[in-house]
């Protein structure tokens, strides 16, 4: 994920066969959210709380392309921790984008599935001009990230400033 860097992992995307995903966000308000949860479940949203935003996201299985994706301004994901202990993740903004995109992925969606027939095809079109950079930066991420543990733990996990967390090659 970090590698990536992307904002929240599903854990079939890197062949881990578990309803899990993780994530390691931002929301709208500047706050930092990390963690992971099992077998999530989306709350349904009260009819009259309503509200979709439409804002760019990307995918770190369909590299480079950032499309407009109406979703929920606010998410609440049910779930469990690795304990077993029932988890409840409430998120707003691009936090509330993550935990729905990331929950579609276990659900076998991915957002172009949410995007029209032409959206999808440009998209694609982009992802094939734009993969062969995307995997390029990933390699070199890879790279100065292992420099980094390697160091020793003083390191910070996280060497991606708060910012450019949402501005990667297609988080979450
Ligand atoms: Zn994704």
């Amino acid at each position: 994920m970090y590698v990536a860097e992307g904002a929240g992992l599903a854990a079939h995307q890197v062949d881990v066969d578990l309803r899990l995903f993780v994530y390691d966000c931002y929301d709208d308000d500047g706050v930092r959210h990390v963690g992971h949860v099992l077998n999530p479940v989306v709350e349904p949203a009260a009819p009259d709380g309503r509200r979709l935003l439409d804002a760019e996201e990307g995918c770190l299985s369909v590299p480079g392309p950032r499309v407009g994706v109406h979703r929920e301004e606010k998410a609440v994901v049910r779930g469990l921790d690795k304990e077993g202990n029932e988890v409840v993740i409430e998120g707003s903004g691009y936090f509330a984008r993550c935990l729905l995109h990331e929950t579609d992925h276990l659900n076998g969606l991915l957002y172009t599935d949410r995007l029209t027939k032409r959206q999808r095809r440009s998209a694609l079109r982009e992802m094939d001009d734009l993969i062969e950079g995307v995997f390029a930066r990933r390699v070199e991420r890879a790279r100065s990230i292992g420099a980094a543990h390697r160091a020793g733990p003083e390191q910070p996990p996280h060497p991606v400033p708060p910012l450019a967390v949402r501005t990667g090659d297609g988080a979450p």
